[in-house]
């Protein structure tokens, strides 16, 4: 048997000795203010039981983290007719990248590059208010982590809106080819709220446990779905990374610009990590490379 409390423990004193941490996002004002020294990771079994090291307590923003859950939303009300409007293969393109929109008329390739996930929230906006949809979203993020103590930062949220111009730019886009059905300022409006959701890496690691497909999590999506949403987090989660991520972790997972990462070992575990710092593909640095050593340690990869 694993001793995943002692593995969880060394990969965290390891990190804090990591000098190579990487750039904090800085393009939102406020997530440029957060201390690149912090690391935290946290592995949640199917019983709800975390293990965990480092600042596993601390809130963070889990930006682009989020679009597993407003993914799993969309895909529970409009089903496969999502598919008309979002691909599944990956960009190969950075997050925010507006290049294969102009080819591929509007139709942005995948649900967690910033132009499909743009998508999805316009998708579960239509005929709702924002702040119903930002409800219904935290509700379901609630419910996965077994805790109401999850919010969102509105500095954030505000931070992001006010230098939003590429997301506002896709969005506009979009709607030039027809797929946008609200106003982009109320899409966007959203999408940076629903970006600017705050969780503890140990909240996080909780909320994941809906893919895992093991008796005892929370079943909020059926297996069918959480097999689909864990296909497209192993190959688009990452952006123009996720082939690097695949080869190195083997794990589905999804990046946030905050320095957080979600990554699903099925039928075993949800593991949360973060850092601030990114790689340039604005992927954690040391989530990522913890990551890495999580899985040599146990042999969680899925492909053995
Ligand atoms: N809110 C961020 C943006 O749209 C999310 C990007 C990310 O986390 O990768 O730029």
């Amino acid at each position: 048997m694993t001793d995943l409390p002692a593995i969880v423990a060394q990969i965290a004193a390891d990190m804090a000795g990591e000098v190579e941490r990487g750039a904090v996002a800085d393009y939102i004002p406020e997530l440029a203010k957060v201390d690149p020294g912090q690391f935290a990771l946290a592995v949640a079994l199917p019983s709800g039981h975390v293990i965990s090291a480092g600042d596993a307590a601390t809130p963070f923003s889990i930006q682009s983290v989020s679009k597993v859950f407003t993914l799993a939303i969309a895909l529970g009300r409009l089903g496969d007719s999502l598919w008309n409007r979002v691909g599944r293969e990956p960009s190969g393109l950075a997050f925010n990248s507006i290049l294969q929109l102009e080819n591929e008329a509007g139709i942005p390739r995948n649900p967690f590059v910033n132009a499909g996930a743009i998508v999805v929230t316009d998708a579960i906006l239509a005929g709702h208010a924002p702040k119903v949809v930002l409800a219904e979203l935290l509700a379901f993020i609630r419910a996965a982590a077994g805790d109401e103590d999850i919010h969102i930062n509105k500095a954030v949220a505000r931070s992001e809106q006010a230098t939003a111009h590429r997301n506002i730019a896709l969005a506009e886009f979009m709607a030039a080819h027809g797929n946008l059905r609200n106003p982009s300022a109320l899409t966007i409006g959203t999408y940076v709220h629903q970006c600017a959701v705050e969780m503890t890496t140990a909240q996080l690691a909780r909320a994941g446990r809906f893919l895992v497909g093991a008796p005892g999590c929370p079943r909020l999506v059926s297996p069918a779905r959480a097999r689909r949403i864990n296909a497209l987090m192993m190959t688009c989660g990452h952006y123009d990374g996720s082939g690097e991520f695949a080869y190195r972790v083997g794990l589905p997972g999804k990046s946030g610009v905050g320095g957080g990462i979600l990554a699903i070992a099925p039928g075993r575990a949800s593991i949360a990590v973060w850092s601030p710092g990114l790689n340039a593909q604005g992927n954690s640095r040391l989530g990522t490379l913890a990551l890495e050593r999580l899985v040599r340690a146990t042999g969680w990869s899925v492909f053995g």
